[in-house]
């Protein structure tokens, strides 16, 4: 065990974030001991400068390479090197540090967060996409080189928090908690008509607007549903989603004697961050506490699949196995950005998401993949999004 006191090596991917942000920021509250090798970023120069000059990492990096003078010019004289492109990017995972903060959004992830499992460093993992896209290879990775794979994201925190590893088989339900996103009560006449300001302005989160629009659709939680399914080896069948507006219970194991374990705080991504951080150990920052009796009450609904049907397309995904999820995935990067860019309806996105899968299992393009080997993820990923963007062009040309 790492004393908490010891200085740790950290990279941060996807600094500027909302993740990377509080991450960084859990590190000043907590005033932990880290030297920062590297912080990267997509496109944000100028954060990404003053993160730099805050934290002093060796390299700051920026995956768009058009950013590179920029970004050179507003380091000069700081002795941190300046680097560009998804390969600079992928390099600074895998320098060799203790532990690794996974927040890039999307399959643009994977690159990075495998090169870091490869080191067998502690992966801190909040990009959720390179789980659901690689789960098997990415973990398989991570263990074979001596590292660890601690989630980040606030269900598969609270799940590995409250699971007891001496009786795993003991465990017969998790239970993922879903806040319903900002169109909860919305009838599916208002959800046709969403834009994408009302759909990343989320009720209890702050958070990046991929991950905003994948609440509202509740694609989000589907995302989780196979990404709670990977990282605790658990079939779908025994994986519940359940609708609590107040994200204060992170999520619920239910063992085989009745009993049901939760994790609870107030809705805040600092706290399962410094639990990946300190795990088996505790920080000791000064974090809002939870004021239950201020909540007065935690209320529970069925989630509704007939206004949000990105929870079944994620079943069906886990149950078609192989590149299925890498497949879904794809195609709800795809039908998200084109919705952000006002291309296509709210509704469309599952809609998209759904026709894609169906074309590729059509085609005989999902069952023969192997979920456990990289490569193959990443051709599903490919032929994926060539799918989805026709299935997109197609939508967009009926509207
Ligand atoms: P965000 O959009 O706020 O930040 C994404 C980060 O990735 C930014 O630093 C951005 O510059 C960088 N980035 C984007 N595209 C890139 C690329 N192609 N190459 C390299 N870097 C790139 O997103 P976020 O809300 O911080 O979410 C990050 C990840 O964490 C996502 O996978 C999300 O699902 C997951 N997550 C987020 C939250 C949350 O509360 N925000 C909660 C749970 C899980
Ligand atoms: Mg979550």
């Amino acid at each position: 065990m790492v004393a908490l006191t010891q200085n740790r090596k950290v990279v941060v991917l996807g600094s500027t974030g909302s993740i990377g942000v509080s991450t960084l920021d859990l590190f000043e509250q907590a005033g932990v001991a880290v030297e920062i090798l590297a912080l990267t970023a997509g496109r944000n120069v100028a954060k990404l400068a003053e993160q730099a000059l805050r934290w002093r990492p060796r390299v700051a990096v920026i995956d768009d390479e058009t950013g590179l003078p920029e970004l050179r010019e507003r380091l000069a004289g700081s002795g941190i090197e300046a680097r560009a492109g998804a390969a600079a990017v992928t390099e600074a995972a895998a320098m060799g540090a203790d532990w690794v903060m996974s927040a890039i959004v999307g399959a643009a992830g994977l690159a990075p967060t495998l090169a870091a499992a490869r080191t067998g460093a502690v992966i801190a993992l909040a990009n959720k996409e390179s789980l659901v896209c690689a789960g098997p290879a990415l973990l398989r990775i991570a263990r074979e080189a001596g590292g660890s794979v601690i989630p980040v994201d606030s269900e598969h925190s609270a799940i590995f928090q409250v699971l007891q590893r001496d009786c795993i088989d003991r465990v017969s339900r998790l239970i993922l908690t879903a806040s319903g996103g900002p169109f909860r009560t919305w009838d599916k006449a208002a959800m046709a008509l969403a834009t994408p300001e009302q759909a990343v302005a989320h009720p209890n989160w702050s958070m990046g607007a991929k991950i905003s629009v994948d609440s509202a659709t509740m694609m989000n939680k589907g995302l989780e549903m196979i990404e709670a399914s990977y990282l605790f080896d658990t079939p779908q069948e025994r994986i519940d989603v359940v609708i609590h507006p107040q994200s204060v219970i992170h999520s619920l194991v239910e063992y085989t004697d009745g009993s049901t374990l939760a994790q609870m705080g107030p809705p805040d991504m600092r706290s399962p961050i410094s639990c990946a951080f300190s795990w088996p150990q505790r920080l000791s920052w000064p974090a809002q506490r939870l004021d239950l009796a201020a909540y007065g009450q935690l209320t529970f609904e069925e989630p509704d699949l007939d206004r949000f049907p990105s929870i079944a397309i994620a079943r069906e995904a886990l149950r078609l196995g192989g590149g299925a999820p890498a497949a879904m995935n794809a195609a709800n990067e795809v039908a998200v950005a084109a919705f952000l860019d006002r291309q296509i309806g709210f509704l469309d996105i599952a809609g998209a998401v759904a026709g894609t899968l169906e074309r590729m299992n059509g085609l005989g393009n999902l069952a023969d993949n192997d979920a456990d080997a990289l490569d193959s993820a990443m051709m599903t990923d490919a032929s994926a999004r060539r799918i989805a963007a026709e299935v997109v062009g197609q939508v967009r040309r009926s509207n």
